[in-house]
């Protein structure tokens, strides 16, 4: 450990994630700032003048005003709010495989204020979005489709991809898209009561509110091209490529070349070329022709393979044969058998990777091959060899434990602890014949621990936790508990206090006693982000001062916690 925290002492260090695999990349401070710097430069974002809170608040109250216009009330609306929004914070992972190491913009949008109803419409336009001719959810799906082509010699297999996807999607015309199939959607009102131009209205906030940090804590705001990582984006950027293939990939009148087979992936296209190699160059101008902010790169197959999403997929005797496609960059790591973890979930890494080996992988020597690979590189991160082949053995032989996947599938109740070796497998074990699921809480992680590549606030504020706030004159103390941030949670006590509200301890205290409240000296004694959780260490607590010096937490201040916070 000490080895670790020297490590981390090391000044102008950057410490990210390698944007495939898991290694960390170290970088030199102001190389990740320039690399920083060359990203924003080519994104649609413009520093933004306005404060953090103030972002918030004005994000907060579009929402708020968009569900009273749709006559929503508190009750019903509160779910596609966020308690303690923050604005997210960009990092960089760096692709390790390609030259100059350049960097992907990552954006975790977890704590965003709009990240809630950002699911709730994700929900409602993914019908629409996987309805595309060409679409496909995953190399499985690829897979089946490819399996029932009968695939000539002459065809030539080419990848496209579009440059920077997100925010090379133009807003204005995905939205005039999107209402016009949400009109034409005949089950929409299965999955919603809202109405199409409700739905556009939020979606509009949504893209409109996108806001971060970049790592010097500067606040930047997108201003075209969909949101990097909000929910939405995904379903749009879908939505909009099926109407830009059926206008310019489909369309006979505009395009002459239809190709054999074009199936996507976001920005992946697989696609089986019939019109030989002169044509496809002119394709390719073609495309970049149609509309200026999707720009296409193409690669070719060689010797009759083509690298695509984690395939290699080859020609063969007009069939399509897959294995599995690794990067050069790839370690071969996948978890050490050393490391901390529970015994069943390292042999479950292994059993992940051969389910994809069999279902990905033809049967012969393709499978045969990744299975060898999987066998050394498992064996090389110190798995018993004996334990490696005998999961292969048994994988093999059960057809990949679909009868222990499928109980375990049944099981609805699941509890969280934390992970102790040699106790907890044995909880697991037992639980299980109670049909209770047991999932193991990560602990720290080496990764977690080193990781600085995100800008780090320094306005103290702090939420999800314990506080006790004590009487300047008697020994009582108020304990509470909130997910929200603590200085937001003060106003309310404070405000409650100026209404006389007899439903606040803090007050009945000044009125019984005419004390006064120690604002000063108020302490943050744990912090717990699950809710359950943090309201059993709050009981803990309040037993705990209540037999030391006193509370002025009441049985009935238990209540609380259940009426509505509103602003
Ligand atoms: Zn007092």
């Amino acid at each position: 450990m000490n080895l670790i925290h020297d490590f981390k002492d090391i000044p102008n260090m950057v410490r990210v994630s390698a944007d495939k695999g898991t290694a960390i990349v170290c970088e030199n401070e102001t190389n990740y700032i320039r690399k920083e710097d060359e990203l924003l430069n080519e994104m649609d974002v413009e520093r933004s003048q306005k404060t953090e809170k103030q972002l918030i608040q004005r994000a907060h109250k579009r929402l708020i005003d968009a569900f009273n216009k749709m006559k929503m009330k508190w009750q019903e609306y509160r779910k596609f709010t966020v308690t303690a929004p923050e604005l997210p914070k960009l990092y960089i992972p760096i692709k390790t495989h390609k030259a100059n190491f350049p960097g992907r913009p990552v954006l975790s949008q977890i704590n965003d204020p709009t990240y809630n109803i950002c699911k709730e419409l994700t929900r409602i336009l993914l019908p629409i979005a996987m309805k595309g001719r060409s679409f496909i959810k995953d190399s499985y799906s690829l897979r089946q489709k490819l399996k029932q082509l009968d695939v000539d010699d002459h065809l030539i297999q080419i990848s496209y991809d579009i440059r920077q996807l997100y925010p090379s999607i133009p807003v204005q015309e995905t939205l005039n898209i999107t209402h016009l199939e949400l009109i034409n959607d005949k089950t929409l009102k299965e999955r919603t009561k809202w109405k199409p131009k409700q739905i556009i209205n939020l979606l509009e906030i949504c893209i409109e509110e996108t806001h971060f940090y970049d790592f010097q804590g500067n606040i930047w705001t997108q201003t075209d091209g969909l949101a990097i990582g909000k929910s939405i984006s995904g379903a749009l950027t879908d939505i909009y490529m099926n109407w830009y293939e059926e206008e310019y990939i489909f369309n006979p009148t505009r395009n002459s070349f239809i190709p054999f087979c074009w199936e996507r992936q976001k920005d992946d296209v697989y696609c089986l070329w019939q019109f030989g190699e002169e044509n496809h160059k002119k394709f390719l101008i073609y495309l970049n022709g149609n509309e200026k902010r999707i720009q296409w790169t193409q690669e070719t197959e060689e010797k009759g393979t083509l690298p695509f999403l984690d395939m290699k997929i080859t020609k063969n005797d007009h069939k399509i044969q897959i294995g599995i496609y690794r990067k050069e960059a790839h370690t071969l790591k996948y978890s050490s058998y050393d490391s901390y973890r529970p015994r069943n979930e390292q042999i479950g890494i292994l059993k992940n990777m051969l389910h994809r080996a069999y279902n990905l992988c033809d049967p012969g020597p393709e499978r045969e091959e990744e299975i060898k690979t999987l066998n050394f590189a498992f064996v090389n991160q110190n798995y018993p060899p004996k334990q490696v082949l005998k999961t292969i053995q048994e994988y093999q032989e059960s057809d990949g434990n679909k009868e222990e996947n499928k109980r375990a599938e049944e099981r609805t109740e699941s509890i969280v602890v934390p992970y102790i070796k040699g106790v907890s497998e044995k909880l697991r074990r037992d639980l299980g014949k109670e049909d209770i699921n047991v999932v193991f809480k990560r602990g720290q992680t080496l990764h977690s621990i080193i990781f600085n590549g995100k800008f780090k606030k320094k306005d103290g504020r702090k939420k999800d936790l314990i506080y006790k706030i004590p009487c300047r004159d008697c020994t009582l103390c108020y304990i509470g508990e909130t997910a929200q941030w603590y200085d937001e949670r003060e106003k309310q006590h404070k405000r409650c206090i100026r209404n006389q509200d007899e439903n606040n301890a803090l007050f009945r205290h000044i009125r019984t006693t005419g004390h006064e409240i120690a604002w000063d000296k108020v302490e943050f004694i744990a912090f717990e982000t699950r809710t359950q959780c943090r309201k059993m260490k709050e009981s803990f607590y309040i037993d705990m001062y209540a037999a030391k010096n006193g509370v002025m937490n009441t049985k009935r201040h238990m209540l609380e916690h259940d009426y509505p916070y509103s602003k």
